[in-house]
């Protein structure tokens, strides 16, 4: 488990299951530096080991997360260079993170709408592969009704106007690609308590809907949500844990339908990677053979220099025929000033 800045340094996984084939990889989240194997200890006693097959790559994607494009700052010129430093990296697809632009949830109209202009421009002039995208808060149209000065009664309202942005159908899905299946799930429900909050869960619908998905696919799985299902950095963010002597974790920081979800991965037995953005920080850990990794943000703190310890990044994940992936992060090489 590793929670760090990524700053002049990568993590890498590979994924439990490859271990057997890739000895000597890079295993663990340990800051690019490797475990060193049995067999490289005792290179100098035992006969060098029988090379593994290396396993056939399927498919190599980046995980590009928390995006917030605006006019404000640079982020249109960060996001150029972070989708040229993807596609130099011979990535097929870039699955996106949420957070697509700076923020809607509690924004007046006329700058969300140039937040999506600007978003869809990015991709335009800069994208040449499939993109699947993945839904933030800061995607919600209005739900902080004061401060975006919206009634609630617009026809865009809520999820509509980033569907509609989007072309897609619902903001839950899932589609298969070379060999893997993906899930994109939808992390963000209403704070029944406080109209500008939101709590991280599954509604019912989305959940049964989930069950099902899974019970229907013998494939490798990736999950995406915006929101972490299980992450270390959130846990790291809240009051004074020392004094109130436990760890309080946010339920807008972290699902607080964990427990039922990672039993629903688990039952499944074909859940191999679960992303996440939301943090704007790295972590990765791994529970019952599943890795959930927190990928950073493509706009480091916002994409303001110093406002948090996380560098413009995504994650570069090779997944495999046998079921293996391999996930390290990478800096967009964009600087903030
Ligand atoms: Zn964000």
């Amino acid at each position: 488990m590793t929670a760090h800045s990524s700053r002049r340094s990568f993590t890498a996984i590979t994924g439990l299951a490859a271990l057997g084939a890739a000895v000597g990889a890079t295993f663990g989240s340990t800051l690019g530096l490797g475990v060193r194997t049995a067999q490289a200890d005792d290179s100098t006693t035992s006969p060098p080991p029988t090379p593994a097959a290396a396993p056939t790559r399927a498919l190599r994607f980046a995980h590009c997360t928390d995006i917030h494009m605006t006019p404000n700052t640079n982020a249109f010129e960060g996001t150029a260079r972070a989708l040229n430093t993807v596609h130099a990296t011979g990535a097929q697809m870039i699955l996106t993170g949420g957070d697509l632009v700076m923020d809607s949830f509690a924004t007046p109209r006329a700058m969300v709408d140039s937040e999506w202009v600007l978003f869809h421009k990015v991709f335009a002039e800069h994208c040449t592969i499939p993109v699947e995208h993945c839904l933030g808060n800061h995607d919600i149209l209005g739900w902080c009704k004061s401060k975006a000065q919206a009634t609630g009664s617009e026809s865009d309202f809520g999820y509509a106007r980033a569907l509609s942005e989007l072309k897609l159908s619902s903001r839950w899905r899932s589609f298969d690609r070379n060999g893997w299946h993906f899930i994109v799930l939808s992390s963000v429900e209403p704070d029944p308590k406080d109209e500008c909050g939101y709590l991280a869960r599954l509604n019912p619908q989305q959940r049964a809907w989930l069950e099902a998905d899974l019970a229907a696919t013998k494939l490798p799985i990736v999950v995406v949500s915006h929101i972490p299902i299980v992450s270390i950095t959130s846990s790291m963010r809240g009051g004074d844990q020392e004094k109130a002597q436990k760890t309080e974790i946010s339920g807008g920081s972290m699902h607080l339908d964990a427990n039922t979800i990672h039993s629903m991965f688990r039952k499944s037995g074909h859940v191999k990677l679960v992303l996440s953005g939301h943090m704007h920080l790295i972590d990765q850990c791994t529970a019952d053979g599943i890795t959930y990794a927190c990928s950073g943000a493509v706009c480091g703190g916002w994409w303001k220099k110093n406002a948090n310890h996380c560098d413009p990044t995504f994650a570069l994940i090779d997944l495999f025929a046998d079921g293996t992936f391999h996930y390290e992060m990478r800096n967009t090489e964009w600087v903030i000033a």
